[in-house]
């Protein structure tokens, strides 16, 4: 009886597998090669160069704050089988350090190493954070890299080669899904280029943590913001939200922004003394299951914050 149960059960299985083989696209069947990317940014990027000639996953959890993933034994064995890994690089991924050496042929491209990386930096106003012990000092590079589309474009310029290398037989439509993907970067980027040229102002305020740095820098915006980079989500000292509810009335600014995953309290204080906006501006850094499930692109994402941009650049109320 049991063995015939567990026969029934087999066959099932079997005919399930079937099923999903026949209605999954040619690409997912068989010896598609599978890319690895460890923050959203990074996986979009690899799902519009690769089109369908890879699967690409995402494995830091949709939601889920990257710098204090740890990986599980799926994780590593997805990555030790990987054609490719995308990751962000930099300290933020030094749990991926250990991993990488003791795995020297796993293919890997760093987004950090795509571009001309720039120091994190504190301007006025800023809470300052703890940054560690001591002796730890040196620079410290921002990681957002993918802020600005102008990285963007750098970043899918060389997963092109490196997938026209792993893949020479794909050359010519890795090749055709880079121009595209190109071409609808260069339209985003001169559209923000338009808003800063048209605003009112050219500073911005983050009441909020600030992983922006290359978009302001791309397009000559000046900042103020509660906290730089990523840091952990501290409580704003009174001294900051003073700051910064000084600056939106001494500039007029129509709208402060929030990035995704933000508990907004101190934008939601500084908007009720000055009377401003409270706009999402999203880092592109994560987004929800939802999101992810939806599809939700970069792009996407990035036309949004364009929207935002305008308001916050355009006049005061
Ligand atoms: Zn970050």
């Amino acid at each position: 009886m049991r063995m015939i149960r567990a026969l029934a059960a087999l066959f099932l299985l079997c005919l399930l597998l079937a099923g999903c083989a026949a209605a999954a696209p040619a690409e997912e069947s068989g010896d598609v090669p599978e890319l690895v990317a460890t923050v959203f940014p990074a996986y979009d990027f690899a799902r519009q160069i690769a089109g369908g000639r890879a699967r690409v996953t995402l494995l830091v959890p949709p939601g889920s704050e990257s710098h204090s993933f740890e990986p599980t034994p799926r994780d590593m064995a997805r990555i030790e089988g990987c054609a490719l890994l995308v990751c962000n690089g930099g300290e933020s991924e030094a749990w991926l350090d250990q991993i990488l050496e003791d795995r020297e042929q796993v293919p890997v491209l760093s987004m950090l190493s795509c571009v001309q990386a720039l120091e994190e930096e504190t301007v006025e106003g800023m809470q300052e954070v703890y940054e560690g012990p001591e002796g730890d000092e040196g620079p410290e590079y921002d990681e957002h890299v993918w802020t600005s589309p102008v990285n963007a474009v750098l970043i899918c310029r060389a997963l092109c080669e490196k997938l026209c290398e792993l893949d020479p037989e794909g050359e010519e439509s890795y090749r055709a899904n880079l121009a595209a993907y190109e071409e609808q970067l260069w339209e985003l980027d001169a559209a923000f280029r338009e808003v800063v040229k048209n605003g009112q102002r050219d500073t911005v305020i983050f009441a909020d943590r600030f992983p922006v740095r290359y978009f302001t820098e791309e397009y000559g915006l000046r900042y103020y913001a509660a906290f730089p980079g990523c840091a952990d989500d501290a409580e704003p000292s009174a001294k900051t939200v003073a700051f910064l509810i000084d600056k939106v009335r001494q500039e007029q600014i129509p709208a402060v922004f929030t990035i995704e995953f933000s508990n907004q309290k101190m934008a939601d204080v500084i908007c009720e003394d000055t009377g401003c906006q409270k706009l999402l501006f999203h880092s592109c850094h994560n987004v929800s299951a939802e999101e992810l499930e939806a599809g939700v692109s970069y792009l996407e994402l990035m036309r949004n914050d364009l929207k935002s941009l305008e308001v916050a650049l355009g006049p005061w109320r």
